[in-house]
């Protein structure tokens, strides 16, 4: 997409370092609200644990994801939108189409893939709708519900949408005012995130202050993609509170098991080599790959063949670190393990893992 400015001395794009701060809690603040955090993660952790979740609770998840993912991506777009935009749309003076295609430019950034807009009508009444065609979502079930939440977030009222595969990669979204379901309102509550100062430091561009170790990556900002440049996966900016509403509903609804099952899928998909340890330096190598991901904070990390203990402060999704703590020992050592692990107060979450 033209026009997304990037830093001319590092090529992130400038927004990336203007929203967010890299901190030494390990966290990836919103600049706008440093109560909100983003993580970096690969796209396909996403959706294999969530599709992992699915596939061991036996039932669909989708419409607890959507509507969550729905809710927050809402709320950022409310965050970053300015008011007086907001304002000239819903007064017919600015086109909404226009207005929603440059801020669907952040989706491009952020790693979301291609979006168009192509056709709308706004006149305030229930014909109203937009058209658009997304290439190469991140997510179906995600990446398809961000763009309805954008206008959500512009016209200021509840939108319902459908979408179809037009051709290869390519999903035509229709979005027109709907009430949302009344099951949830109330519920899928976000959190927000307190974090104390830790001692990460980054190196950082001169220019932008953008952690240089953000080389490990390319964007495509054409295509709106972000690859890692060591092995290829496809990245995106996501929110941990939408994950973490997620998986409070589903132990609402189908019980107290759901922990065990989010971290039976995290350490599934660990273990299959989407990460691995590098035995030479395990501690500082995941240290600074969590941190980068915005994962919180290694404070310590003793692994061997008979078991591995993890300290985290700042822990951002603990059942994801869980299983990523498990699925790391598992394939490191080519073995099955056990885990256990509690929220040590003022210090986090520790993690413990023995051969099983
Ligand atoms: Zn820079």
């Amino acid at each position: 997409m033209e026009g997304i400015e990037v830093c001319t001395q590092c090529g992130i794009p400038t927004y990336i370092t203007a929203e967010h701060t890299w901190h030494s809690s390990g966290f990836i603040l919103q600049n706008r609200d440093t109560r909100h955090i983003l993580i970096f993660i690969e796209s396909d952790n996403l959706e294999t644990l969530l599709k992992g979740v699915e596939d061991i609770v036996g039932v669909s998840i989708e419409r607890i994801v959507i509507n969550t993912r729905r809710r927050a991506a809402r709320a950022y777009m409310d965050r970053v939108i300015p008011d007086i935009l907001k304002e000239q749309v819903r007064d017919g003076k600015l086109e909404v189409g226009k207005v929603i295609q440059g801020m669907l430019g952040i989706g491009y950034v952020l790693g979301y893939g291609k979006f168009e807009v192509v056709d709308w009508r706004v006149k305030g009444d229930d014909d109203d709708y937009i058209l658009l065609n997304i290439e190469n979502p991140y997510s179906i079930t995600l990446g398809t519900v961000d763009p309805v939440a954008a206008f959500e977030a512009v016209m200021g009222r509840e939108m319902g949408y459908s979408y179809q595969e037009v051709s290869p990669g390519v999903y035509q979204i229709r979005a027109f005012p709907s009430r949302h379901p009344e099951e949830f309102k109330g519920r899928l509550t976000m959190r927000k995130y307190a974090y104390s100062e830790g001692n990460i430091e980054y190196q950082r561009c001169n220019s932008c202050g953008a952690p240089t170790l953000l080389g490990e990556f390319s964007w495509d900002l054409d295509n709106g993609l972000i690859h890692s440049r060591e092995t290829g996966r496809r990245m995106v900016f996501f929110a941990p509170s939408v994950l973490e509403a997620v998986f409070d509903e589903l132990e609402r609804e189908l019980g107290e098991t759901i922990p065990e099952v989010v971290i039976e899928s995290q350490k599934r998909l660990t273990r299959e080599g989407m990460y691995s340890l590098d035995l030479k330096d395990p501690e500082e190598g995941l240290r600074k790959q969590l941190a980068l991901r915005g994962l919180g904070n290694l404070a310590s990390l003793s692994v061997g063949e008979r078991g591995m203990t993890m300290l985290m402060e700042n822990a951002t999704i603990h059942l994801m670190l869980v299983g990523l703590a498990q699925g790391l020992f598992e394939h490191a050592y080519g073995v099955e393990s056990k885990a256990s692990w509690e929220i040590v107060e003022e210090k986090g979450l520790k993690v413990e893992v023995f051969p099983a």
